[in-house]
């Protein structure tokens, strides 16, 4: 490992620190065991044998412990890439093609602890009496209000920075369409952790989440690139790792492999221009299928309408055309955006088609199809994917990164983060992805070493 990148958070402030490299080979060790907190490996360092061969003897403070694992956060990039490099210069790792998946992890932060606008109002004003000694003797405190003044003050802070964030998703709300916007009353944030976004983790528990994505290489299985981000989806994060990835491999990614959550027309055209080709299914995954089936009434699909580029029209299975009748805007994640295109049927047409009971909407006069700008992109990728030998390659996918969260999950410890806040939730993975990164650059030369010494 490069220790410049440690020896850096330590230099030039305080007194003679500990050797901020031994300190993480115990931090990465306790890791691989699945112990998150500082406080463990404070008591770790004093019983473990292991701990003690890998420290020398160190038995830093609880408080070492906790401002090692804020200060270590700042170099994990670096050490990170460095690793990635190394294994690439000795032929361990060929960064052409990447998987990519993401997975949620609980914030730390109470599902409890979740307000509206209204109740956020209502604390804050309670807070504040307390605080200036107005609210009355004989009245019981919540339980929710610390008894100390630095707890209270640090429970006014967080509610100033909830408010803030709640206002902008209240805004963001009122930006979305009427029939996707959600009545303001039911936004809310977390009080423990107000970045964190709210969502629907793995065991579909609503709570305050954080989400981790992954780039691994299929072949030796290591991981290439990671992010821990605050949004509760995986939707426009296959742009952004795979610039930060070919910053890492130095531009040689060709391929990247992904599921049906990353294959939007931004995320095929961004490949496009970068000239990595994308191997994604277009829809295609099951919460999409079972959504299609649990429709009773489902009309002719749009698939069964041909689109006619040059007179920017369509033509439905009855040879009736669906003209051109308006576009909007459409927001996209990122702050992007799309033109959706409106194609009508004229009422006369439709009013007289034997195929009207299956086409038509219930009380509908005639039958619209809308179209993405860039929609000849997904059809385009819809028929890649369809090709045996796309599917094959495509397979690989499955086989590899779902045992990286899969390690990370069960051996690991990775259910919910320890530390509190998105700085401290991208330390946490940043120290996992090198710690399954070591173990698994182990595996790799003791196989290379094994294979070597086999005789023919
Ligand atoms: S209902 Fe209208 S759009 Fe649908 S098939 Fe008949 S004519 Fe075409």
């Amino acid at each position: 490992m490069d220790r410049q990148a440690l020896d850096e958070l330590y230099a030039g402030v305080g007194s003679l620190a500990y050797d901020p490299l031994m300190l993480l080979k115990m931090v990465l060790y306790q890791y691989l065991k699945g112990r998150r907190s500082p406080a463990t490996w404070f008591e770790e360092a004093k019983l473990n044998e292991a701990m003690q061969w890998l420290g020398r003897g160190y038995t830093p403070a609880r408080r070492t412990w906790y401002d090692f694992r804020d200060r270590v956060g700042e170099a994990i990039d670096q050490l990170h890439r460095k690793m990635i490099e190394t294994a690439i210069e000795h032929n361990l790792l060929d960064p052409a093609v990447g998987v990519q998946d993401g997975t949620s992890v609980a914030a730390c932060a109470s599902r409890h602890q979740m307000i509206n606008k209204e109740t956020l109002g209502r604390r804050k004003q309670l807070l504040s009496n307390v605080v200036e000694g107005k609210h009355p003797s004989a009245e019981p405190l919540p339980l929710w209000v610390p008894p100390t003044d630095l707890g209270r003050h640090d429970l006014a802070e967080r509610m100033q920075r909830a408010g803030k964030i709640l206002d902008e998703r209240i805004a963001k709300n009122a930006e979305k369409q009427a029939g996707k916007r959600k009545d303001p009353a039911k936004i809310q944030v977390s009080l423990t952790d107000p970045i964190a976004p709210l969502g629907r983790d793995k065991m579909k528990v609503f709570r305050p989440l954080y989400t981790v994505q992954y780039v691994i290489e299929p072949t030796s299985r290591l991981i290439m690139s990671y992010c821990c981000d605050a949004v509760a989806t995986d939707s426009g994060t296959l742009i952004p790792m795979v610039d930060s990835l070919q910053q890492i491999a130095g531009g040689r990614l060709k391929t990247m492999m992904a599921d049906a959550a990353y294959c939007s027309i931004l995320d095929i055209r961004g490949c496009a221009d970068r000239g990595i080709e994308l191997l994604a299914p277009v829809q295609a995954n099951t919460f999409t299928e079972k959504k299609k089936q649990a429709k009773t009434n489902r009309q002719i699909p749009r698939d069964k309408f041909r689109f006619d580029d040059a007179r920017n029209c369509y033509q439905c299975p009855a040879g009736r055309e669906l003209s051109y009748s308006g576009r909007e805007r459409k927001q996209r994640h990122g702050g992007q955006s799309l033109w959706e295109s409106r194609y009508r049927c004229i009422p006369a047409h439709c009013g007289i088609c034997p195929l009207a009971a299956q086409c038509l909407r219930p009380g509908s006069s005639s039958r619209t199809i809308k179209r993405l700008e860039g929609q000849e992109l997904l059809d385009a990728q819809r028929a890649k994917m369809s090709d045996p030998e796309v599917q094959s390659r495509y397979a690989l996918r499955g086989q590899t990164v779902e045992l990286g969260f899969a390690d990370a999950r069960n051996h690991r410890g990775l259910q919910r983060f320890h530390g509190r806040g998105i700085d401290r939730a991208r330390t946490e993975t940043g120290l996992l992805v090198l710690a399954q990164n070591l173990l698994r650059l182990d595996r790799l030369k003791r196989d290379a070493i094994n294979s070597a010494n086999t005789p023919n």
